[in-house]
């Protein structure tokens, strides 16, 4: 068996990938404006940028000065798709899935609109997973229910965070209360904020029973220690961690179990479970924090790697052939044939259009030619580009799984299917609300 899963992988991944299709997450972010969408998204961008590139974020270099360089050379973090980079960090005291490895981070850029346009469609199908962002003060708010509600309707798996705890008034056991109540979410913390308003010091990993300390609590938080829980938050912490198990048995049969026998799960069994259950969209790990603290967006950097779904773990697309719409089977895998879906058409003021795609089988390379199933038209791919963090990126070949953007390519329409010829397959059209009809 060992054998056959050598062999299935080998078909999955291209011997020259730099990142395994496991270890790619296409996200999305989701909240109520103001919650700090906005500042989530710059800030995992500078981090992600910094340390990939660096190793680590150096003193002196600010969120400002790298969205200064990044308005200079004309990119904005509203484009359609932004790929970056991030390394597992061994961290002593705390446990992660995958320790060790590199990831990258596709943030495709969400909607937060009221209705099911197609944009929002489009947009929550070729993402994996959501980052969901709730005010600390304001809580459940009208648009996080719809951005919601979206995310249930196209079963994304999520991760809600619970931002701004550094504000007065900020009250994180409320905002979870109100995910399960108004939201009807199955919300547990991962990560509670430890303390709040001035006093918010860091966070506790419940599952670890650590303490994430920041050491400088400026804006910039870049500096933290692990270290054992602070007496007057422990009682609070083991509960939450109890609780967390409970939550996990009362859904996941091999937590069940152990249950049962009275045995205490491992942080590795616990973090296992809890990626079972997100991934089929049956729990919502919540984590608190402030998007103004380094180490507290790393934390939910290491969440998302963790928790969400690689475009191995969810079921792909259902395509069907596009005149006799008999199914066609897509199967996500490099060694595939070539098929994705186009979800943005997108000006840049540099390069001018650019056509977002999302691979779900085969791969592209710069000079392959293209067929577009609804023109029935060929066209050569002359230029691949990814926008990664802050510089837009020529790349020669886009595998399964992945995002990247087609530049010079004429006849395109957002929902197009792309394939290589000889493919008949369009990806199935979106589904919509039943139209009302009027009997008058
Ligand atoms: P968006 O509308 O969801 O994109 O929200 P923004 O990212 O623009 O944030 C709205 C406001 O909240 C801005 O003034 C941010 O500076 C502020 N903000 C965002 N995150 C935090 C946070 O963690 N703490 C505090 N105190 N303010 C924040």
């Amino acid at each position: 068996s060992e054998l056959l899963q050598t062999v299935k992988s080998a078909a999955v991944n291209s011997p020259h990938r730099t990142f395994p299709l496991e270890r790619t997450r296409n996200i999305g972010i989701a909240a109520h404006i103001d919650a700090g969408k906005t500042t989530l998204t710059e800030r995992i961008l500078f981090y992600t940028g910094m340390i990939h590139k660096m190793g680590e974020v150096h003193e002196g270099t600010t969120v400002t000065d790298w969205m200064e360089q990044e308005r200079e050379r004309g990119i904005t973090i509203t484009a359609a798709a932004i790929s970056c980079f991030w390394p597992e960090k061994k961290e002593p005291g705390l446990v992660k899935l995958f320790e060790g490895e590199k990831f990258r981070i596709n943030i495709i850029d969400t909607p937060g609109h009221v209705d099911f346009t197609a944009e929002v469609e489009r947009s929550l199908r070729v993402l994996d997973g959501v980052i969901v962002v709730f005010c600390g003060v304001a809580g459940v708010q009208p648009q996080s229910e719809t951005v919601w509600r979206q995310a249930n309707r196209y079963k994304v798996p999520r991760i809600a965070f619970v931002n701004k705890m550094d504000r007065i008034g900020a009250d994180f056991d409320k905002v979870v209360e109100e995910i399960r109540t108004k939201l009807d979410g199955y919300a547990w913390p991962v990560l509670l904020p430890l303390g709040k308003e001035d006093q918010l010091r860091g966070q506790i990993d419940v599952i670890c029973q650590k303490a994430i300390v920041y050491t400088d609590n400026d804006r910039l938080g870049s500096t933290y220690v692990i270290t054992d829980i602070p007496e007057e938050y422990q009682a609070v912490a083991r509960e939450a961690k109890a609780k967390l198990i409970a939550a996990l048995a009362d859904r996941d049969e091999a937590m069940a179990e152990l249950f049962l026998e009275e045995k205490e799960p491992t942080p590795l069994e616990i973090k296992q479970a809890i990626r079972r259950l997100v991934v089929k969209n049956e729990f919502v790990p919540v984590v608190g924090g402030s998007a103004f603290r380094n180490k507290g967006v790393q934390s939910l950097i290491n969440a998302v790697i963790d928790y969400l779904p690689s475009p191995l773990d969810i079921d792909p697309p259902k395509g069907q052939h596009p005149y006799t719409h008999a199914p066609v089977e897509v199967v996500v895998s490099d060694a595939s044939k070539f098929c994705a879906l186009v979800f943005k058409i997108w000006s840049d003021p540099y390069v001018g259009k650019l056509v977002f795609f999302r691979v779900y089988s085969g791969i592209l390379r710069k000079g392959d030619s293209v067929y577009n199933v609804r023109t029935g038209k060929k066209e050569r791919i002359s230029r691949i580009v990814q926008i990664q963090a802050n510089e837009r990126k020529d790349i020669e070949v886009v595998y399964s799984g992945d995002i990247a953007a087609l530049v010079g390519i004429k006849d395109v329409a957002t929902g197009d299917t792309l394939v290589a010829e000889g493919f008949e397959v369009s990806l199935e059209p979106p589904v919509f609300p039943e139209p009302v009809i009027s009997m008058a």
